[in-house]
């Protein structure tokens, strides 16, 4: 793979360069050294990139939706085989261990295959009428062109989380790729062309949330926004995308509380923690970043927790366990964060700075941080860092377990840890998250199973799942009156 290349848009089908020719640097997370210079759009490029979608629209509504699944299992065929080269791109731009890259690739197929077989789906309802020889049914139909807007944690998944289940509900897509996983945006199209999808019906806009994130959020003839990505931004979508009565579905922030109570297993307790504070260096929405642990055996979970977080190994090879943050700026967010926690009161008891060693120095490396001391209302016990970080709490009781759970803005995702199926069940029916794993992580969802959060973790949408069809689609009621007096 080139080490530094251009990266453009991609409008009807092809390469297509910034109309102000400005470009932006993408590094490389593990090395700092420059990796790619990346198409910096302006409100022009994404201006045409509607109108490109938009011409695209009544040939690919036309279509029926079996036919549309028949081009996306021609993607999918494509993207197995191309696994490879995705999980490659996709590690030397975030960093993250090839065996994490070829997972998330997989999860990627997996979601595109579930909305592939949709097309012999679709289904509507079917509705009786207070009229005599009155029939009713739903129908779904597609919105028009999807504006989506993605991040780069998980940049493959995150692409075809919210591109499948557009498509095959007949809208034409303008994506806005992370900046800083671009190159994937890049190669995903290619392979939507290659695989017969016609030109037009898939773009991609490269840039920056500002102005090009932001010109496709404002323009009047995308229909459906799709945006997963910070709370503070996902606000502003909602205030513009919302003033147009636009169809906005938001996928934002998480704090997610991970309860080990005092009849846990603690060594599988252990092991889900480390995953889901670390794995991915933190960076997931679903990341268990707050640990809330019952009082009597908070010392010895948090030994093995320690132990545990002490064996991890950074780097970018294959075994390891978790590799940088994206970008210089989140990596000195995250230090700035430690220090803070600090003066309010937190110890460090694992972690805390960048690692020393040097095949790391140069990269956006974090130590798994682990910090205990700090007040439920501390600004790290309440604020998504989205890094390798997480705090411990202690707690007397299942009671007091769910109140802190609960104290939080956010509600994407929640763990418990017991071995009493009716603590178990007690704590999942009641805590404020729209995801909850008994003994599991705070994360791992699967393509046919809704996802999304409370508060400010969304705006009430779920992607993925079938619950996905309501963002994607407009619900028509067709009803006909049969002559049946002449019969
Ligand atoms: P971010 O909000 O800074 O950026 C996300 C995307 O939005 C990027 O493509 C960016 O260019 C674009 N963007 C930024 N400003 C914009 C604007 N004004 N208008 C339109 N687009 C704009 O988020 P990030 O730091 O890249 O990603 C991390 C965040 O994403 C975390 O808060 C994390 O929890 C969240 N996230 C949520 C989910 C979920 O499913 N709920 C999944 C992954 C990540």
């Amino acid at each position: 793979m080139a080490m530094l290349q251009h990266i453009p848009n991609w409008l009807n089908g092809q390469e297509t360069q910034p109309s102000s020719n400005a470009w932006l640097d993408k590094y490389n997370p593990h090395s700092g050294r420059l990796l790619s210079k990346v198409a910096d759009s302006s409100a022009i490029d994404v201006q045409n990139a509607v109108g490109v979608a938009g011409d695209a629209f009544a040939a690919w509504a036309e279509l029926t939706p079996v036919r549309r699944g028949q081009v996306l299992a021609d993607i999918v065929a494509n993207m197995r085989c191309r696994a490879d080269e995705l999980a490659e791109c996709i590690a030397l731009e975030t960093g993250k261990p090839p065996q994490d890259a070829k997972g998330e690739v997989g999860g990627a197929i997996l979601q595109a295959e579930y909305w592939a077989g949709e097309g012999m789906r679709l289904y509507g309802r079917s509705l009786t009428s207070g009229t005599p020889g009155k029939y009713s049914h739903t129908v779904r139909q597609p919105r028009g062109v999807a504006g989506l807007i993605v991040p780069a944690n998980t940049p493959i998944a995150n692409i075809a989380w919210k591109t499948f289940p557009a498509l095959i509900c007949g809208n034409t897509v303008v994506i806005k790729a992370a900046e800083d996983s671009p190159r994937i945006a890049l190669l995903f199209a290619q392979l939507t062309k290659e695989a017969g999808l016609p030109d037009g019906v898939f773009n991609v806009i490269q840039g920056h949330g500002q102005p090009s994130g932001a010109a496709l959020v404002k323009d009047p003839r995308v229909a459906v926004i799709s945006f997963t990505g910070s709370t503070e931004v996902g606000r502003w979508i909602a205030e513009v995308g919302g003033r147009r009565l636009a169809r906005v579905s938001l996928e934002l922030g998480g704090k997610n509380p991970f309860v080990v109570c005092d009849d846990a297993d603690l060594d599988l307790a252990a092991h889900w923690a480390s995953l889901s504070a670390f794995s991915n260096a933190g960076q997931r929405c679903a990341a268990g970043s707050r640990i809330i642990i019952f009082k009597s055996i908070y010392d010895q979970f948090r030994d093995k927790l320690v132990a545990k977080v002490n064996s991890l190994k950074l780097g970018t090879a294959v075994g390891c366990d978790l590799g940088p943050v994206i970008n210089q700026r989140q990596q000195q967010n995250i230090l700035a964060a430690i220090e803070r926690a600090k003066a309010e009161g937190g110890t460090v008891v694992c972690g805390g700075n960048v690692p020393n060693a040097p095949e790391l120095v140069n990269g956006y490396y974090i130590q798994p941080t682990v910090i205990e001391g700090l007040l439920p209302s501390a600004e790290l016990s309440c604020k998504e860092i989205f890094g390798p970080l997480a705090t411990l709490h202690p707690v007397a009781d299942i009671q007091e377990a769910l109140a802190q759970a609960n104290a939080t803005e956010y509600g994407l995702s929640a763990a418990i840890h017991t071995r009493n199926v009716d603590r178990a069940m007690w704590f999942a029916q009641r805590v404020k998250a729209g995801v909850a794993n008994i003994n599991l992580g705070t994360f791992g969802s699967e393509p046919h199973m809704p996802f999304g959060g409370f508060g400010s973790s969304g705006n009430g949408t779920r992607e993925p799942g079938i619950e996905a069809l309501d963002v994607y689609s407009e619900l028509k009621n067709i009803s006909f009156l049969t002559r049946n007096q002449f019969i």
